[in-house]
């Protein structure tokens, strides 16, 4: 492993898939902030011992302990937000001490510049500004009281104020790209969930589609499992369609699609799932319901939708269903359970349309 890979390696130890990607973003950067300010702080505290400069020296190499202890800390406790605010308060404690010291020839508060797209990318911009403010403060108050013992450091009014100014101008400009990258990201998951809500809706009629009706049934079938309880399936096709299509046209098969997916939807119960499996084949999927319940429910919505009276233009007519139903019992193969509704419904077309089959065969999961 080279020192490239050893790094990413370290930066990533607490990313994990059970997290959201802000929270691994989190994890992430405190990593980095750590392993940085540790090697950072450990150079420089060394050159200073090196350089007989003894308190420089030895609070650079405290702090750059305390950076090692916020990366042992994330790691062993999982807790992203302690570690980060030790590295904050860490890194402000520093530099508030490089300005009261003044570090290697006054050059100690050149470092202060780093304070805040450090602190604004690790807290955010709520959290991050307030301790900002309280950084301006701290400092500000060691400059500017006369006659401060805790100044020993020597610098002239114009490099305070200025020093001051351009804080506050890097503030502000890192406040605007945290916002910017706050407000980006945010917009980015708001359009994937929207992407992810229409990947499990079928366009013409709004149900679900296939893909989301399959992982309700894999949700509910988890929990029967769990319950001892029964949940039922039915595939339901509408006869002879392809005569409204000829018929009246493609447009009016269309409506005919959306009026019984409506149908539907109004007379299954809430916790009951409606789906179009595609064409004119809707899948549906009872929680806690019995075959020869799912029966009752299933003759219901066939009276329902042959007793419509569908139109299209000048056209009155009426349309009838067939379905085929299955059980599937904790420990049933599920996938076959689903065949045997199939196959039940082949089994009402063929028995003469217009009817509802159970299929009473058991598929055991190996
Ligand atoms: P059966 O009673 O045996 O089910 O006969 P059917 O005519 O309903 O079945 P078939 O499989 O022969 O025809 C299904 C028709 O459904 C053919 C296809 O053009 C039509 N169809 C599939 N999807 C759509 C759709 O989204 N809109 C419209 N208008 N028609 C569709
Ligand atoms: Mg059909
Ligand atoms: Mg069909």
């Amino acid at each position: 492993m080279n020192l490239k890979q050893l790094f990413i390696k370290l930066c990533n130890i607490g990313v994990s898939s059970d997290k959201s990607d802000d929270e691994n973003r989190k994890v992430f950067i405190v990593n980095l902030f750590c392993m940085v300010g540790l090697a950072t702080t450990a150079i420089m505290g060394g050159t200073a011992l090196v350089n007989g400069n003894l308190p420089l020296g030895l609070s650079l190499m405290v702090s750059s302990l305390v950076f090692l202890f916020g990366f042992v800390f994330q790691y062993r406790s999982g807790n992203t937000l302690i570690s980060s605010v030790i590295i904050v308060y860490a890194l402000m404690i520093l530099l508030v001490y490089l300005v009261a010291a003044g570090g290697v020839n006054n050059t100690g508060p050149l470092w202060i510049f780093m304070f805040a797209p450090v602190t604004l990318y690790i807290h955010g911009l709520k959290r991050g500004s307030r301790d900002i403010i309280l950084f301006l403060v701290l400092i500000s108050l060691i400059m500017f009281i006369p006659g401060n013992p805790l100044l020993v450091a020597e610098y002239s009014q114009e490099f305070k104020l200025r020093l001051v100014y351009s804080f506050l101008t890097i503030t502000f400009l890192s406040a605007i790209y945290e916002y910017s990258r706050a407000k980006a990201y945010s917009n980015l998951v708001e359009v994937s969930e929207r992407y992810e809500e229409l990947s499990k809706i079928d366009p013409l009629t709004q149900l679900s589609n296939r893909r989301d009706a399959l992982n309700v049934l894999s949700y509910e079938v988890d929990r029967s499992e769990r319950e001892g309880d029964i949940v039922s399936v039915a595939f339901l096709d509408l006869d002879y369609f392809k005569q409204i299509n000829d018929n009246f046209g493609h447009d009016a098969g269309d409506q005919v699609l959306i009026k019984v997916s409506e149908l539907l939807l109004d007379s299954v119960r809430k916790q009951d799932t409606v789906a179009r499996w595609g064409g004119e084949e809707f899948f549906l999927i009872f929680p806690r319901t019995s075959l020869s319940d799912a029966y009752i429910i299933a003759e219901k919505l066939r009276e329902i939708i042959a007793e419509f009276p569908f139109s299209y233009k000048e056209h009155a007519f009426t349309i009838t269903t067939s379905v085929g139903i299955s059980e599937i019992n904790p420990g049933n193969d599920v996938e076959a359970q689903i065949d045997l509704a199939d196959q039940s419904l082949y089994q009402a077309k063929a028995l003469g349309r217009n009817r509802v089959e159970p299929s009473l065969r058991k598929s055991v999961a190996s």
